[in-house]
């Protein structure tokens, strides 16, 4: 799968030809360069707060006067999805792993050396990184193992170029009551910079995701997201959850390069590399609920039902839906999906407390 849609540059007309990120698809092919970290798994939305959706009161999120105080060490780590770093650890160790085992039978295969050798360390070197297994076969891998890094690095300093180009960003001028929320959510989440929020239209997709350069993160709103929920639901809730979930990516530090080159090659796994990232995503949800204070169904309706229909779900029957939503098909699109299927992420904020369900 690729990671970036290279729409074709000629006859755009109006709009500049961009290589959009693909929002949200973990464990795709090679440089991940961006958005592991979008709002929603393929094209999200953002959407008012009907106020069905119970009460939901998080701990430590009043909602009167006076500043909340910032959230603890120890009120994070509960926020975090509890197989987080279990997945996480996991998916660091066999990445080291591919990478020394790489290195070493390449250097081997080099030197002509060791058990490794010849054909057939080519050849499990092909299996690893599905590298031709031909006589040079070491000295790609290294190219690669070299090369890769550079390449997400170049690409992600190229998207970085693209949405500062294509962007307003929020400030205390533009969009001031969206500013001050990001100012107050950095503090919250003890942020020493606050991360600069830029808003852009994609062609009517409707995402949100958090993305970085070296030392560095950002969040991108998308338009389609903002505008109703903005204009014409003056829904300011469901907004602040979007940017609360995207803010929470960097806090929870998935959206930096290290995170990424930690687990560069271990994407090629198939099932623990989607149920990290469901993971992240049930995190950074959790973190979301309880820097705005409220249930955050509603922006998923928005994701499930469009911009504009998401204020019409009847939130109590969608919920009785969503229990009814399982069997053996339904186990292997959620095993496959970067983000967890929406009826099971809606099943976790409803909790609002402990770790939603990866698998069943
Ligand atoms: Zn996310």
């Amino acid at each position: 799968m690729s990671d970036m849609n290279h729409p074709s540059n000629d006859d755009q007309g109006f709009v500049p030809a961009s290589f959009t990120p693909q929002p949200l698809t973990p464990g795709g092919a090679f440089p991940q360069a961006q958005t592991q970290n979008a709002f929603a798994p393929q094209a999200p939305a953002f959407a008012p707060q009907t106020p069905s959706s119970g009460a939901f009161a998080p701990a430590g999120t009043p909602r009167t006067s006076g500043p909340v105080p910032p959230f603890t060490e120890r009120e994070l780590r509960s926020f975090r999805h509890s197989a987080e770093i279990p997945l996480y650890t996991i998916m660091v160790v066999f990445n080291v792993l591919v990478v020394a085992f790489a290195l070493i039978s390449s250097i081997l295969a080099f030197f002509d050396i060791g058990p490794l050798t010849g054909k057939s360390g080519a050849m499990i070197n092909e299996l690893i990184l599905g590298i031709q297994a031909e006589a040079d076969a070491h000295i790609e891998i290294i190219v690669i193992l070299i090369g890769l890094p550079i390449l997400l690095l170049f690409t992600v300093y190229l998207y970085y170029a693209q949405y500062r180009a294509n962007s307003i960003r929020i400030t205390e001028k533009n969009f001031p009551e969206i500013y001050e929320v990001v100012e107050d959510y950095a503090r919250r989440l003890g942020m020493k910079n606050v991360p600069k929020v830029y808003l852009t239209q994609e062609n009517g997709l409707l995402n949100a995701f958090s993305t970085y350069i070296l030392r560095r993160q950002y969040v991108v709103l998308l338009t389609d997201l903002f505008e109703v929920a903005y204009l014409e639901h003056h829904d300011l809730d469901s907004i602040k959850f979007i940017i609360g979930h995207e803010m929470a990516h960097i806090r929870l530090k998935h959206a930096t390069f290290s995170y990424q080159m930690s687990i560069l090659f271990a994407n090629y796994l198939p099932i623990i590399g989607n149920a990290l990232s469901r993971a992240r995503e049930y995190s950074c949800d959790r973190v979301a609920q309880h820097l705005v204070g409220k249930s955050g169904i509603e922006p998923m309706l928005a994701l499930v039902v469009g911009k504009h229909l998401y204020k019409k779900v009847d939130v109590e029957d969608y919920v009785k839906h969503c229990h009814e939503v399982r069997g053996f098909f339904v186990f292997i699109y959620n095993l496959m999906a970067s983000h967890p299927i929406m009826p099971k992420r809606i099943q976790a904020l409803l909790r609002d407390h402990g770790s939603g369900r990866l698998f069943f």
